[in-house]
């Protein structure tokens, strides 16, 4: 069972503020889905693999998958021919990996470089100096990685209730953001999406200037 209500409130919102909406739908059935591409959703959020291909297979081919979570080297084969973007590159190995699949399927990946904002230890990421030197590799590396192209950066506040503390991680991540499309990539309009927010904080994202956000569970329901 989706909340219709919560999803037409959110799109009119973010229409607004040309925020985009990604639906996250793991571990949902693929009828709520269903339910909510009826109301006009096309963006779709998994962090399964495994997941996301049985998805992809069964549902309508205008869905624009993206895969949220965190990406094994050895699995970018599965999802390389139809992902809509891949939001949590954290090491060159995984980028060069997704390159290469995309040139197996005649394609360019769209991807994101995931940043590490948050407290807890578990989180994957990069921090300012890691991606640094990623997008340098890339940008020497240009005429190789012809089918990735970094489009901006991702990442996950800590889970807290300490607003200050999420709105400071957040700008930190947009202002890096914000840098990087002046300097790196500087003159590459495609680096232009800095997706971070979920249910719980992404109020907060969009006011720190967010232009993608999240959400599962509040449209979803909770997970079990
Ligand atoms: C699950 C997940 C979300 C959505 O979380 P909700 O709190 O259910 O909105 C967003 N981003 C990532 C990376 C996730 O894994």
């Amino acid at each position: 069972m989706i909340n219709k209500g919560v999803w037409s409130g959110l799109v009119d919102e973010f229409k607004e503020k040309g925020v985009t909406l990604v639906a996250v739908s793991k571990t949902k059935p693929v009828a709520d889905i269903q339910e909510l591409y009826d109301l006009g959703q096309r963006h779709f959020g998994e962090n399964y693999v495994q997941e996301l291909v049985d998805k992809h297979n069964q549902m309508p081919i205008d869905i624009k998958w993206h895969y949220i979570g965190h990406l094994q080297s050895n699995k970018v084969k599965y999802i390389a021919e139809f992902v809509n973007l891949i939001h949590a590159v954290d090491s060159y190995k995984l980028l060069e990996e997704i390159n290469k699949q995309g040139l197996k399927h005649n394609r360019v990946i769209d991807v994101l470089l995931q940043m590490h904002i948050a407290d807890e230890e578990t989180k994957f990421g990069l921090d300012e100096k890691e991606i640094l030197v990623i997008a340098e590799q890339y940008e020497a590396e240009t005429e190789y990685m012809q089918n990735v192209r970094i489009c901006g950066l991702m990442g996950m506040a800590t889970n807290t209730d300490d607003e200050a503390k999420i709105k400071s991680e957040f700008y930190r991540l947009h202002n890096f953001f914000i840098h990087l499309s002046d300097s790196a990539f500087f003159n590459k309009p495609w680096f232009s999406i800095c997706s971070m927010g979920m249910s719980g904080d992404y109020k907060l994202a969009i006011e720190q200037g967010s232009t993608m956000v999240r959400i599962g569970s509040m449209l979803f329901g909770a997970r079990g």
